[in-house]
């Protein structure tokens, strides 16, 4: 099996900021994985925060060398090799193993989902990212996502009513919230879920530092909202370690080494009894589209990053009645442009 990279910079449509950093790209790695004729697609994105960049995955898939697939069982193994090669770089292995599952689709001729038993059409609605912004420009952005039937809104700095109130002089979609660890005090904290739960909230995204555990604990036995582990929790040994703090767990992707890990982590969060959100980075629709084949796993879907960016190198899954669905072409059902 033949493994090829190189980087590719996602150039986003809107400058997308958080409570803790602003920017205009988000670079990426765009990996192929090659053997008997087909070619496998794969990504890492890499947003500043998660501590990957080109220079690091580069560096990380040259170590990469992978053995010939003989069935779909080989997989997991080959996968578990990878990630035992260094610590970190998460996104890079996700970029093996998002090719790897394209390969193997198409080898066997079938879309992934169907290989794993799971229905699209049970994808929850996607949310739509409105970035912090003027209040005016939030008004326009939030125009503009009439076709989404949730929204998703980055709080966690001083104007964050604002920011609320601005979308509801123009919206009633329900909102998903994500403070990116923003709320440092804890009955602040409380006071913002409680006034955000009047106003067609559906759930809150890490609101606190992740340090702050305690407080996270003293937080979940009060909201009246069910909160979301982001920062908190990224690979599956991090699951159990939430239980306490958070009522469900946000999966993503380049944060848990690919789609392998991230079906374990979905059956171990059920397990635990913990909610299941699906989510992304800004990504193209390589990405996306090997998330969408397992979001009939998830109660809640965050899957808009290739609808961020305005050089997607592929087709692949699409909106479809507030869902991302993914094409019934076989592996992750990409075209590429
Ligand atoms: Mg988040």
């Amino acid at each position: 099996m033949n493994l090829r990279f190189h980087p590719y910079t996602l150039e986003l449509r809107h400058r997308f900021t958080l409570a803790t950093s602003s920017r205009t790209s988000t670079p990426s790695i765009l990996t192929e994985v090659e053997q008997d004729g087909i070619i496998g697609y794969g990504e890492a994105s890499m947003p500043p925060y998660l501590g990957e960049n080109v220079e690091s995955a580069t560096q990380f898939l040259n170590l990469v060398q992978l053995p010939d697939i003989k069935s779909s069982a080989d997989i997991s193994g080959i996968l578990k090799t990878v990630d035992a090669l260094v610590d970190g770089n998460t996104a890079a292995k996700a970029s093996v193993d998002i090719a790897l599952h394209d390969w193997i689709g198409k080898a066997e001729k079938k879309p992934l989902y169907s290989m794993w038993g799971l229905d699209p059409t049970k994808n929850p609605v996607t949310s739509f990212t409105i970035g912090i912004d003027t209040p005016e420009m939030v008004i326009e952005k939030t125009k503009q996502a009439s076709a989404f039937k949730v929204l998703k809104i980055k709080l966690g700095r001083s104007d964050d009513k604002q920011m609320i109130e601005a979308i509801r002089s123009v919206s009633n979609q329900p909102l998903f919230i994500d403070a990116n660890q923003g709320w440092t005090k804890k009955e602040d904290a409380l006071h913002m879920i409680e006034w955000l739960s009047s106003k067609n909230v559906q759930l809150i995204e890490q609101p606190m530092p992740k340090s702050q555990k305690e407080d996270m604990a003293w937080l979940k036995e009060r909201s009246p909202l069910p909160l979301i582990a982001d920062e908190s929790a990224q690979r599956l040994s991090d699951v159990e370690s939430v239980v306490q703090l958070f009522h469900g767990i946000n999966i993503k992707l380049m944060k848990c080494t690919g789609l392998n890990e991230a079906r374990a982590i979905a059956a171990k969060a059920r397990k635990l009894e913990l909610k299941i959100m699906l989510g992304c980075m800004t990504e193209t629709s390589c990405a996306i589209s090997a998330a969408a084949q397992i979001a009939s796993l998830s109660d809640w879907c965050d899957l808009d990053g290739a609808l961020l960016i305005k050089n997607d190198p592929f087709k692949g899954a699409y909106l479809s009645n507030g869902s991302i669905i993914p094409t019934d072409l076989p592996g992750l059902g990409l075209t590429k442009i």
